[in-house]
């Protein structure tokens, strides 16, 4: 069936956030059942991240909003509200996809201001999840970064990857490229309920072996980690152990955030679940976002003999310190995870 015959009414004045970024018409197709795409022609392809961050890059590129991935956990979900989209399952499936970014990338890499600084994807939303089988955006992308002589990275859930995998490894000749691989989930039950639209860890895990078969140094963001379900030494274990390998060059593991609107998200989602937890997760989150530096610190005692042992140890952060105020800035340009 063909998407033309599929479009939505774009004008009827339902979806305000949606028109002023950008959108032309709103598409279902039976391929993606449950998934409304929402097609926008955007302004601007790169994200300035605020000079005060420490974050190993300066922009951001990011393809679509919303992720059909669907982590319970994810922290950009927040992003969806500027939208006038809710957080929780609007997040999950009204995808927002900016058709023309590669054009308006290339557009934007030619200015004279632009300085080759390092450009990060996988940052907000996946962009290898399943509506890159269908938009395809990734090539034009990484050709428009490539040919600029713009240094990128990648970090994704989705092992669509592997479609473009020699274009970046052309691309990899020309310009440093980084590539890791999210995967923080061993236990096939918990993954189905808690990453339901993402590839399976042991498809990830593929994907991190076909990457360092090309030639790739691949990170793993082991994290979250997920207190009382995934913090086990058993299942550290047997995750990290895979990860190392599966060919990946160093881990990064932290616990799990829960800001904004995902904090309700996820603790619906334990009160379905599991609810006996429902009551420690409370005492470990308080009012926050954070669990209590007791727990980092316990985790951490944990985790370090085991990327240690797996030798995945290079690249171990300090857990980060909660914020003293909100950050100010959107979700989209804090959330790392993919
Ligand atoms: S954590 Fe990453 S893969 Fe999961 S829903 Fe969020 S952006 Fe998508």
């Amino acid at each position: 069936m063909r998407w033309q015959s599929q479009t939505l009414d774009a004008d009827d004045g339902a979806l305000p956030g949606l028109t002023r970024a950008g959108l032309v018409r709103s598409v279902v197709t039976p391929e993606f059942e449950g998934v409304t795409f929402h097609e926008v022609l955007c302004k601007s392809a790169l994200n300035k991240i605020p000079s005060s961050s420490t974050l190993p890059f300066g922009w951001t590129i990011n393809p679509m909003r919303g992720c059909s991935h669907a982590c319970r956990y994810c922290f950009a979900r927040g992003s969806h509200e500027y939208l006038e989209l809710d957080a929780g399952h609007d997040f999950d499936s009204q995808i927002v996809v900016k058709t023309n970014v590669a054009a308006v990338l290339r557009r934007e890499l030619r200015r004279r201001s632009w300085h080759r600084e390092p450009v990060a994807l996988g940052t907000n939303t996946d962009p290898y999840q399943r509506a890159e089988g269908r938009y395809r955006l990734m090539p034009g992308i990484i050709r428009a970064l490539t040919d600029s002589g713009t240094p990128f990275s990648i970090l994704t859930k989705g092992t669509l990857l592997r479609r473009d995998l020699p274009l970046l490894t052309l691309a990899s000749r020309q310009v440093p490229v980084h590539i890791a691989v999210s995967i923080a989930i061993a236990d096939p039950d918990l993954h189905h309920s808690l990453e339901p639209g993402t590839p399976s860890p042991r498809a990830r895990l593929e994907l991190v072996r076909a990457l360092a078969d090309a030639g790739f140094s691949v990170n793993v963001m082991a994290a979250p980690v997920i207190p009382y379900l995934t913090d086990g030494k058993a299942h550290l274990d047997a995750l990290l152990g895979g990860i190392a390998q599966a060919g990946a060059v160093s881990a990064v593991a932290f616990p799990m955030h829960l800001r904004g609107s995902t904090r309700g998200w996820f603790l619906q989602w334990v009160a379905e679940h599991h609810p006996a937890l429902l009551r420690r997760y409370r005492q470990l989150y308080g009012r926050g976002a954070y669990v209590t530096p007791e727990y980092s610190v316990w985790l951490r005692g944990r985790l370090e003999p085991l990327l240690e042992r797996y030798g995945l140890n290079r690249d171990l952060p300090s857990e980060p310190e909660a914020p003293p105020s909100p950050p100010s800035q959107p979700a989209s340009q804090l959330a790392l995870f993919a």
